[in-house]
């Protein structure tokens, strides 16, 4: 049964119902906006854009410290829609949908001014005596935002505070199979005093966030698979507007022969079935030398027995978000037993349960050649490959078309960092599943097919601005130069040699 279908429509427009993936029952119906409609929607957020761009930083962050206060104040009814829209445990629904947007949207609301206050930067080499340098952090203008389903608050909520303190307007296009989390969102900046028009909801399907793409908004912040960010990329080249794409991946944990294994078991656990595994940067494939394997193996093993799933509302693992998904899981899965996979835990869907739901699972026995370790499979699964020793896990590691996060668990922790830098991804953990995305001070971004450019934290805010150079003369009369002459010529000749033939002296002039 389809959790996501198009039913007909009165109006002409494309019409959707969304089922939730616990119950399989019906939680609402939408109709995808028309391209005009998303122009219009441009449109009116370009005329509030230029009244909130001169508001001040901290008229600004009053707004956002507002939203936190609604946040808090309607956490119950956050986490219930989420739970009903994605299903996913109620721990998690509060920890990543509520918990995560009000430290990310608090942060912007204190650090954002810093972020992007006026700077004043020496010239240097001649110029220093008669140029000044002014940087000023411009707003874009429009920006429209696209979301995937995973994390339907979070993903919206953050890039919209740093949007918003950095001056912008929002356009916002929430996946389709999740529609409701971005109405509640609007809500939510509704009773925040957020002037109108400045975050806008458009719902529908790709086509809408293709139409959004060519309705002259000034930058995508894109966040969704592999496949769609190059549409969205070359869309966006065509146009020539910035994008950020924030992409699928391929996470891996290397286990280090020293590391504690209780602690390093726990994370291959958390990492693997947090969020149902419907976690960008989610634990995807396991490295283990050969030395630790069977213990390891074990530790799993009896963690991932303990946890239950339910369709009540009160198990460790939710339910898989929708049909598509189960596909690729099973898809992988059937693949990895053709190949010689063992499963020691889970496997196969749970149809004892009402939803959409794959048990924890844990393989062992995978190769490199398996789609489970090459592929996103986005599951409630542990896939652990033997290593001879963590040389062979970084070169698996790094083997891959993805290259988002990935983590590193030793009791040496310079060891853990010299393996880190080794990694070809956006950013690495050590002793911890990647939790890059939660801290606003790292810039979170993928290599590879796992995105282009960086969010979050004074990065991350600075992209949703045009760094303005002012340069100010203060020479006391005009430069001159004309008109050109051979002698003029020649004494820029020398100044050259002068300057940068004494190797002494070019570094000390620039
Ligand atoms: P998706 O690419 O199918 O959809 C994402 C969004 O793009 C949706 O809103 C969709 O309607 C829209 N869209 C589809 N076609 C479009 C087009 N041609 N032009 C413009 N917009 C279009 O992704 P999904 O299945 O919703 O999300 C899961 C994927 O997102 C996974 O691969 C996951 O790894 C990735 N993800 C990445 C991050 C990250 O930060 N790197 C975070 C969360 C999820």
């Amino acid at each position: 049964m389809a959790l996501f279908e198009a039913i007909p429509s009165e109006t002409g427009r494309r019409r959707y119902r969304v089922k939730s993936p616990v119950t399989l029952e019906s939680i609402g119906e939408f109709e995808s906006a028309t391209a005009e409609e998303v122009r219009e929607a441009v449109a009116r957020a370009r005329k509030a854009q230029r009244e909130w761009a001169t508001r001040s930083f901290e008229e600004r962050a009053e707004v956002l410290w507002r939203l936190v206060d609604a946040f808090v104040e309607r956490q119950d009814e956050i986490a219930d829609l989420v739970v009903q829209e994605t299903g996913k445990p109620r721990n998690e629904a509060i920890s990543m949908e509520v918990m995560a947007p009000c430290i990310q949207i608090s942060h912007y609301a204190k650090h954002a001014a810093r972020y992007l206050k006026t700077r004043k930067r020496r010239a240097s080499g001649l110029m220093r005596f008669t140029k000044k340098v002014t940087l000023v952090y411009q707003p874009l203008g429009v920006v429209g935002l696209i979301t995937p389903w995973n994390g339907p608050v979070v993903l919206a909520a953050n890039p919209l505070a740093q949007a918003l303190m950095a001056g912008n307007a929002v356009v916002h296009k929430p996946s389709e199979v999740t529609p409701l989390s971005a109405l509640l969102l609007k809500e939510l900046t509704e009773q925040a005093g957020l002037p109108e028009n400045l975050y806008q909801v458009v719902q529908g399907d790709g086509e809408t966030g293709a139409a959004l793409i060519e309705a002259d908004v000034d930058k995508v912040s894109f966040t969704g698979s592999v496949a769609t960010g190059r549409k969205v990329g070359e869309a966006c080249g065509r146009r020539l507007i910035p994008v950020t794409l924030e992409l699928g991946g391929k996470d891996a944990m290397i286990v280090c022969g020293d590391a504690d294994l209780d602690r390093a078991a726990d994370g291959a656990v958390r990492g693997s079935y947090f969020n149902t595994g419907h976690y960008c940067c989610g634990t995807e494939r396991v490295y283990v030398p050969e030395a630790i394997y069977e213990p390891f193996v074990e530790k799993v093993v009896e963690q991932a027995r303990g946890l239950k799933q339910s369709d009540r509302g009160e198990g460790d693992v939710g339910a898989v978000f929708w049909d598509k998904q189960m596909d690729i899981i099973e898809e992988h899965m059937s693949d990895a037993r053709e190949r010689g996979a063992r499963v020691l835990v889970g496997g196969e869907r749970d149809r004892t349960l009402s939803g959409y739901f794959f048990p924890p699972t844990v393989v062992v026995d995978v190769d490199h050649e398996m789609d489970l370790m090459q592929k996103e499979t986005f599951g409630p699964i542990v896939a652990i490959q033997k290593v001879k020793d963590e040389e062979e896990a970084i070169e698996l590691a790094n083997d891959s078309d993805y290259g988002l996060s990935g983590n590193v668990w030793t009791r040496d922790l310079e060891r853990g960092g010299r393996i880190a830098e080794r990694l070809a991804t956006g950013s690495v953990s050590v002793n911890d599943i990647s939790v890059t995305y939660g801290i606003p001070e790292a810039p979170f971004g993928g290599v590879k097919a796992s995105g282009v450019g960086q969010v979050n934290g004074e990065v991350g805010i600075r992209g949703y601005c045009h760094a303005h150079p002012v340069i100010t003369d203060t020479a006391r009369k005009a430069q001159g130069g004309y008109p050109y002459t051979a002698e003029s010529a020649e004494r820029l000749r020398k100044a050259v040699k002068t300057l940068f033939g004494n190797r002494w002296l070019r570094r000390l002039i620039v």
